[in-house]
This record gives structure tokens, C-alpha cells and sequence, in this order.
């Protein structure tokens, strides 16, 4: 699975396939280091060529914020943690669904509202509704949405 939330982050990056596999593993060590991680995102993320402005969607989108390399760096790993992180979770809902079959939609710990979620906040759907497969959370950057299991 975090080669999976890897890859969706470096495919919106346009992320050249040479580097993709030492990068993912190396990052994938230090989950619960964001210093090192990021260290580690900046090492690989500048072995390529591209423009903040132009070879980018997410990280294109960031730069209105004026991010600079380093901050867009570990924003890269942050991204990637975080949709590991909630395969896993999501992963886990399904193994429990019978007791708890539902998932609450909660915006994150930020001020504005999500834009690909921010209609549904507060939604009670079921883990297998389709909702969840159309809008996978925490897939943009912009994306900071929780969701919590309940009955
Ligand atoms: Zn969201």
C-alpha cells in the first residue's frame, strides 16, 4: 500500500521511473521521521528536471502558498504518508464493518473546507459505498478530510 500512495503522488509529479524505486523505498524507512523523510524527498526531487510552475499538479497548486523546495519536499512525503496511512485505515474498516458499518466524514485540522469534500462534511456512509472509491480522501493536497468508523 505505500507503494501505492507513492506512486499516485508521483504521477502527479510527472516523477521520471528510474528514480521511483529507490526513492519509494528509501522514504518508506522513515514513516515516522518527517525530518529524514523529507531530507530524503528533497535528495530524490531534485535529480529531476522540471519547473515548479509547469511540470506540476499538486505541488503546483501548493506554490500559490510560496512554498519553498525544502517545504514542497516534505509536503511530498507528508502527501504520501498520509494516503498510506488511510489505505490502512480504510483497509482496517473493512475488516471490522460488520460491527461498525459505516464511516463519518470529518474536515481535517485546517480552516478552509476541503474542495473535493467539503459539500459532504458530516456524511454517514457505508465503508463499501461506491462514494469513497469516486472521492478517495487525501489524494490532492488540499485534502486534509478524516474519517472515523462508526455503527
Ligand atoms: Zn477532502
Amino acid at each position: 500500500m505505500f507503494r501505492k500512495a507513492f506512486t499516485l503522488y508521483a504521477d502527479q509529479i510527472a516523477m521520471p521511473d528510474t528514480i521511483r524505486k529507490p526513492f519509494c523505498a528509501e522514504l518508506k524507512r522513515w514513516d515516522h521521521s518527517p525530518r529524514d523523510a523529507a531530507k530524503v524527498a528533497e535528495k530524490y526531487l531534485s535529480t529531476f528536471d522540471f519547473t515548479w510552475p509547469d511540470g506540476l499538479v499538486f505541488l503546483r497548486e501548493y506554490q500559490g502558498r510560496r512554498g519553498t523546495f525544502k517545504q514542497l519536499a516534505a509536503l511530498f512525503a507528508g502527501c504520501v504518508y498520509s494516503k498510506h496511512r488511510f489505505f490502512d485505515q480504510f483497509e482496517m474498516a473493512k475488516r471490522t464493518s460488520r460491527a461498525f458499518p459505516n464511516l463519518i466524514l470529518s474536515r481535517g485540522p485546517v480552516m478552509q473546507s476541503c474542495p473535493i469534500h467539503g459539500d459532504k462534511e458530516g456524511i454517514i456512509l457505508p465503508v463499501y459505498d461506491n462514494y469513497w472509491q469516486e472521492y478517495p480522501l487525501r489524494e490532492s493536497v488540499f485534502c486534509r478530510c478524516r474519517v472515523r468508523q462508526t455503527k
